[in-house]
């Protein structure tokens, strides 16, 4: 009989010896007994998210497990971003993150995030929406707080385009430089619209009722990151699973939303460090009764290793080792439960590493080779794989891969 698979990726979980933690990783030092006891009764090992040393972004490990190539699919996250605030993407639109700042008359960046705007950013989104500069379109949505996104659709644009947004205040916005000969239309395009939204936001009463309770208005859109909307296969044709995800950052949501996978979204759900963890396992198993697979994204680890606090990523392995003790309760007998990382992100780095990260594969008849669930223990484990193996694994050990031969 086929299973069904629950994977569940503690984002930025991976780390290196930490000298606070006596010269142990987080998950080596934090007391997690429910995935120690999981591990005893799984496969082991270690995974490279891409290959070997690769220091993969959350985006493209999150493609590569998937079985999506990302050297193939993957020009830039401005796509996944768009696709996570629910725009529709045509396979050829180039897409970005923007935020709404705050520049003064002569484009100076007073404020990147317009005075963490919370409200208005939809009208103004609005604004923008659907302007039409020559035979190219663009379309604006608003995200959380200062956050938007920008989908630009017509002939002849491709993505190798420099930002806008120059990455702090008190310097100028920068004109988008076509990085390659064929992307001077996509350049000098942006930069027009990038002009009429200072033209159009300006004026916008949202702002001249912010700067009237002496709010920064939100006078521009800058943005960042091009990439262009791959052709991407169902998920559901390639795997004969109909996928579901619970996560909590518009990026991760993007990218299933692209690859047809069914995000499950509840208030709890947050990218933060309060995320509601067993929430998201509750809402996991809810959706494992109509769909076959289903990914969890914990992004809580990842935050603590960009803040550099290895005793603040100790107590979030704690808190989530609390959460898994909650889903082996919940979880019906006979689903496996696959539990990795995106990458690592080391305290002492403060950024994403090439270390690889550890795996454990759980099934009722799974081999039963693990000790604990950590970087060092699982080492000694059989598993020394590669973020794309992970569904074919998953299709054997739910019993669905097809036979290679008679
Ligand atoms: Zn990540």
């Amino acid at each position: 009989m086929p299973r069904k698979a629950l994977l569940v990726i503690l984002d930025g979980a991976g780390d290196r010896a930490n000298r606070e933690l006596d010269y142990k990783t987080p998950l080596q030092y934090a007391r997690t007994p429910n995935l120690d006891s999981l591990a005893r009764k799984s496969m082991v090992g270690l995974m490279d998210p891409i290959a070997p040393g690769i220091r993969a972004g959350s985006d493209t490990s999150h493609l590569n497990i998937l079985g999506y190539d990302p050297y193939k699919v993957y020009t830039g996250r401005g796509p996944f971003e768009a696709a996570g605030l629910d725009m529709e993407l045509e396979p050829g639109d180039i897409a970005f993150r923007c935020n709404f700042a705050t520049v003064d008359d002569n484009l100076v960046v007073k404020d990147r995030r317009a005075g963490r705007i919370k409200e208005g950013t939809h009208e103004l989104a609005q604004a923008l929406n659907g302007l039409k500069i020559e035979d190219v379109e663009f379309f604006v949505k608003e995200g959380v707080e200062h956050r938007a996104a920008l989908v630009m659709r017509g002939p002849g644009l491709i993505p190798f385009v420099s930002d806008v947004d120059p990455h702090g205040t008190g310097l100028k916005i920068h004109d988008a430089m076509p990085l390659k000969e064929e992307a001077e239309k996509t350049a000098r395009l942006l930069n027009l619209f990038v002009r009429k939204s200072y033209e159009i936001l300006k004026e916008h009463p949202v702002n001249k009722e912010r700067e009237k309770e002496g709010l920064l208005p939100a006078n521009i859109l800058l943005p960042r990151g091009a990439g262009m909307a791959p052709h991407m296969e169902k998920f559901s044709a390639k795997y004969r699973m109909k996928g579901a995800c619970v996560v909590g950052t518009p990026l991760i949501r993007g990218i299933c939303k692209m690859a047809g996978i069914e995000p499950i979204d509840f208030p709890g759900a947050t990218g933060s460090y309060d995320t509601d963890m067993k929430g998201k396992f509750r809402h996991a198993v809810e959706a494992l009764k109509t769909h076959d697979f289903v990914l969890v994204n914990i992004k809580a680890p990842d935050i603590a290793g960009h803040d550099m606090l290895p005793k603040k990523k100790v107590e979030v392995m704690e808190r989530i080792d609390e959460a898994v003790g909650y889903l082996l309760k919940i979880l019906p007998e006979d689903v496996a439960l696959i539990i990795t990382a995106d990458h690592s992100t080391p305290c002492t780095v403060g950024d994403h590493s090439g270390d690889p990260v550890p795996i454990l594969v759980y099934a009722s008849d799974s081999r039963r080779e693990g000790t604990e669930f950590n970087e060092i223990a699982c080492a000694r484990g059989s598993l020394r794989i590669k973020g794309s193996d992970i569904m074919s694994i998953v299709l054997n050990i739910t019993n669905r891969a097809e036979k290679f031969g008679a």
